[in-house]
């Protein structure tokens, strides 16, 4: 992509609303405009990291066994009747009427949904184990929408539901989802830790979350420090392997480590010891549900048994935030020039600077360079607008492109151009094609 045809906004000024680093960021970088509270239209780039997690995470669902399908944001009122939570849900949920005088919501979450799909199509036990996700947009009137996407009322879900026949069988879908997400948030370079929590509105008791630790995260956590060492790492994992599945999930949830709601001091004092006992921060980045035949048994989502006789499924749900993983991204990777994009979710691989714009060779080295890295199958972002050096670099690094190359005519002449690390900062000369191979090596 070339800046000069590219559409991307950026903001001189701090915006005042924004109270943290993420929110401010992703304004001033032109990635986000607020449309009213808590809503958002997604501009070019954000809209282009929003794209790169949302395939993060079908890539690591589907890799686990897992079904996409795509399920409507309306539902109608009358299924959320029948598992009695429509009354129970509150003034989140976005009550809407049609003009047939049918009540419907804006869903802020699926199980009655895909219930009423499994109830209508799956009569047998030899259909399961069954796991079927979406990625789709929900709305919560949340009563303070705030720190942009990290609090929004519309926003981006994974929502994943599980079917199966005994509770043996639907915990170890809970544990595969465990895993699958331990594998999507390091894709993102993020640690989400997992941690005991209450399970809210959705119900069950054997719940984790997800947490990524920030100071600005909104929940309070409670743990064991040697959590923190704990990496997924590339081992190979068969996700129909029960054992492997299970033991995984006793490796990074055996130590203490909870959400304030479900901190117990004693118990923490008694598993840990004083000097790795911390108490900090987390932003909520994902949810994991068993809870049994809770909407099954209400809203007769039965098989038949091997048995012959009719029995409800046990049902899990699981959720990860995609939009609000952007903004922990942000929060976890950032300076005070700007963002630090991962190299795994950057929105370009590397951003080109040219110094003197209008300089034959100078253009014609970035033309090449765009050339070379584009036939490699990577994206570079080419700064190709008349404007000065300090400019150019500004922007660069407050978009946060992790590589940076930077050509001018004084480079050129010594054969060189110049590769920079926006994490380090640190630049190194090299021959324009060396800097190719060298990205060429990073990415792919
Ligand atoms: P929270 O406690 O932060 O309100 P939740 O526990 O109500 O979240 P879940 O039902 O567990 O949310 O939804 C799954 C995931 O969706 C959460 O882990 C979170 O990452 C994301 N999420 C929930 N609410 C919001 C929101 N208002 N804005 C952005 N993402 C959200
Ligand atoms: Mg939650």
């Amino acid at each position: 992509m070339r800046l000069s045809r590219y559409f991307l906004p950026v903001l001189k000024e701090t915006p005042s609303e924004a109270q943290i680093a993420s929110h401010r960021l992703m304004l001033r970088a032109g990635m986000i405009k607020q449309s009213s509270a808590g809503i958002y239209s997604w501009l070019p780039m954000g809209f282009k990291v929003l794209r790169k997690l949302e395939n993060i995470v079908h890539e690591e669902q589907v890799r686990a066994g897992h079904i996409p399908m795509l399920m409507p944001t309306l539902q109608s009122a009358d299924l959320w009747r029948e598992s009695g939570r429509y009354d129970a849900y509150g003034p989140e949920m976005l009550r809407i009427r049609d003009r047939q005088d049918r009540d419907l919501l804006y869903g802020p979450t699926n199980e009655e949904l895909i219930t009423d799909i499994f109830r209508s199509h799956v009569g047998s036990y030899r259909d399961l184990p069954l796991t079927l996700y979406h990625v789709q947009w929900k709305f919560r009137d949340e009563i303070r929408p705030r720190f942009g996407v990290m609090r929004g009322r519309e926003f981006l879900m994974k929502d994943g539901y599980n079917f199966d026949l005994t509770k043996e069988d639907a915990l170890h879908a809970y544990n595969r989802h465990l895993v699958s997400y331990l594998r999507t948030y390091e894709r993102m370079s993020l640690q989400a830790i997992p941690m005991r929590a209450e399970s809210g509105p959705i119900g069950g008791d054997n719940t984790h979350e997800f947490l990524v630790l920030a100071e600005t995260g909104e929940s309070g956590v409670f743990y064991d420090s040697e959590i923190t060492d704990l990496r997924f790492g590339d081992r190979e994992i068969d996700y129909d392997s029960v054992e492997q599945c299970a033991d995984i999930l006793e490796e990074f949830t055996s130590r203490y480590a909870r959400t304030d709601d479900m901190h117990d001091q004693a118990a923490f004092e008694a598993q840990v010891p004083e000097d790795r006992r911390r108490e900090a921060r987390g932003i909520e980045v994902g949810q994991i549900f068993y809870f049994g035949t809770k909407y099954s048994e209400p809203m007769g989502a039965t098989v038949q048994g091997p048995d012959g006789k009719p029995v409800p499924v046990h049902m899990g749900s699981h959720g990860i935030g995609v939009s609000r993983l952007i903004g922990a991204i942000i929060e976890a990777s950032h300076d005070d020039k700007g963002i630090i994009w991962p190299e795994g979710v950057t929105p370009f691989h590397a951003g080109i600077v040219n110094l003197k714009q209008g300089d034959s060779e100078a253009d014609a080295a970035c033309e090449a360079l765009y050339a070379a890295l584009t036939a490699l199958g990577l994206e570079p972002l080419y700064d190709d607008r008349d404007e000065r050096a300090g400019g150019k670099f500004a922007t660069m690094d407050l978009i946060g492109l992790p590589w940076r190359i930077t050509v001018g005519p004084r480079g050129l002449k010594n054969g060189v151009v110049e590769l920079t690390s926006r994490r380090t900062g640190e630049s190194e000369e090299l021959p324009p094609e060396q800097a190719v191979e060298r990205l060429a090596k990073i990415y792919l």
